[in-house]
């Protein structure tokens, strides 16, 4: 494990620790990721003294003498050494009082400072002495939870998560994307104190809430957020679609696992979190949507588009970013449907240009999203969707490379419409605009100025209208 702290920074940390004579640790994610074999780049160091003075001396005798980023209101400093960012702050001690969010702080010990952690696993520090290099200080056992990989705080769960209310969200984070179980009595206290997950800054939670979204099953962390009361308080869209009901003893299927069976299933193919986002969000509308209509069963009626209009107000109170990643997001919900009606009928190159049209560089992303859209039980039914689906695929990629449709932009725009009839903006330029789309996309002509100037002439003697000037 010493080979973990072979790295010449920890030697400069020795030497300039044992110089200073300050007692100094690393502690935290970096000592939890050599036990996990996990890559980690960044490293908290803990010293019994001025974290800022450390990191100002090792700065010093390190080569090309790195910038050191001083946080004063924390009392802490960064620096970049290589591929690695290094933290130091001086060990403290917090109380909270329990009509603050605010601790007050005030230096203390290394086991003041292990106290304050959020859990035995994330306590963990290595000495940095020349006495004590490498030696491992432990007191909650933290190795052994490792080991039986469990989620525990150190103290009473009561006391840490109503601290900081952050570490709630957490103890789920670090659970699905470690695969560790959360100890009965810390999930107990999560579900006691998730009222208090309303003090914490929606940009916290979010980043926590992301971090579950890009782990490996993102599902875990949305249970367990389920099961705990916390998902009907951060987000009460997602929990409305849990549940079945019933009309005549007919359910329908119940939508929240549905969401989380696809964004599970998303997962190994894309790391991009808007398109698991799109996952999370593609039936967010079925429970407003949701109608029983006789002879037909369960219907959601315009569930992607009202999906869609959902989604800014969803990003805005979740504290997500309301720019093209939004709209990206909005485009995947809305559009999720197509390529499977498609499949579902004879595929048509019409219909495969249209699609191509709407997705433009997207349709990737949408392809990938409907494959994991699939989850029914009935494999006979999922295969014909699958070998459906490629024939989409390959129908796109035979009629991008014939007509470039992606990013399609008409041949005739609408000001050149407007000079040659004399027209200012009105539903005639949008009629023969649309008109020339249209046929392009239905395959009546090509994707040519001559074709498509015929085909405008043709449609504005129809609408009555002749031209101003000869072209
Ligand atoms: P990751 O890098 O995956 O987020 P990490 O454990 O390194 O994991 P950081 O947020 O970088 O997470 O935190 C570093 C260390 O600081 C943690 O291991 C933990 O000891 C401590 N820590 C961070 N946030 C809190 C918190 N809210 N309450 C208590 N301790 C915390």
């Amino acid at each position: 494990m010493n080979k973990k702290l072979n790295h010449k920074i920890f030697q400069v940390i020795t030497e300039v620790a044992d110089e200073m004579k300050l007692e100094t640790y690393v502690i935290g994610g970096f000592v939890r990721d050599i036990f996990l074999h996990r890559p980690s780049k960044d490293i908290d160091i803990v010293t019994v003294g001025n974290g800022i003075e450390l990191a100002q001396k090792v700065s010093e005798r390190l080569k090309n003498k790195p910038q050191v980023h001083v946080f004063k209101n924390f009392g802490t400093a960064m620096l970049k050494y290589k591929d690695l960012e290094i933290e130091f702050v001086g060990a403290r001690k917090e109380s909270y009082q329990s009509d603050s969010r605010k601790p007050t702080v005030e230096s203390g010990t290394i086991e003041d400072d292990q106290n304050r952690r959020d859990f035995t696993i994330n306590a963990l520090a290595l000495g940095l002495n020349a006495h004590n290099f490498g030696v491992l200080v432990d007191p909650f056992n933290g190795i052994k939870d490792l080991e039986n990989k469990i989620i525990r705080t150190p103290l009473d769960p009561d006391i840490t998560f109503s601290d900081d209310p952050l570490r709630i969200m957490r103890a789920i984070r670090f659970s699905t994307q470690l695969g560790f179980e959360i100890h009965d009595q810390t999930l107990r206290s999560i579900a006691k104190n998730k009222d208090r997950i309303k003090i914490v800054s929606g940009e916290r939670i979010i980043e926590e809430i992301n971090k579950i979204i890009l782990s490996e099953k993102p599902s875990v962390g949305f249970k367990l957020m389920e099961e705990t009361g916390l998902l009907a308080i951060i987000f009460p869209e997602l929990q409305k679609m849990k549940g079945v009901d019933r009309v005549g003893g007919i359910g329908h299927k119940d939508n929240f696992y549905h969401t989380l069976e696809v964004l599970d299933r998303i997962a190994p193919f894309t790391d991009n979190l808007w398109l698991r986002w799109s996952a999370i969000l593609h039936d967010i509308a079925k429970p407003v949507t949701k109608k029983y209509v006789e002879g037909q069963g369960w219907t959601f009626h315009s569930h992607n588009f009202i999906g869609a209009k959902m989604i800014p107000e969803i990003f805005k109170r979740m504290k997500l970013p309301l720019n093209e990643k939004m709209k990206f997001v909005q485009k995947m919900v809305q559009l999720h449907m197509r390529p499977i009606v498609l499949s579902e009928d004879v595929v048509t190159d019409s219909a495969v240009r249209r699609l191509l049209f709407e997705a433009g560089d997207d349709i990737d992303d949408l392809m990938t999203l409907c494959e994991a859209d699939i989850t029914s039980k009935n494999t006979e039914k999922v295969n014909r969707y699958m070998r459906n689906f490629m024939l989409v695929r390959e129908k796109l990629k035979e009629i991008e490379e014939k007509d470039a449709i992606r990013n399609f932009e008409p041949p005739i725009k609408g000001e050149l419409i407007m000079e040659i009839f004399g027209l200012t903006p009105c539903r005639e330029v949008g009629l023969i605009k649309d008109a020339i789309k249209d046929a392009i996309l239905d395959g009546i002509i090509r994707n040519d100025y001559d074709e498509a100037y015929s085909l405008m002439m043709q449609k504005a003697s129809e609408l009555g209208l002749t031209p101003k000037t000869i072209q």
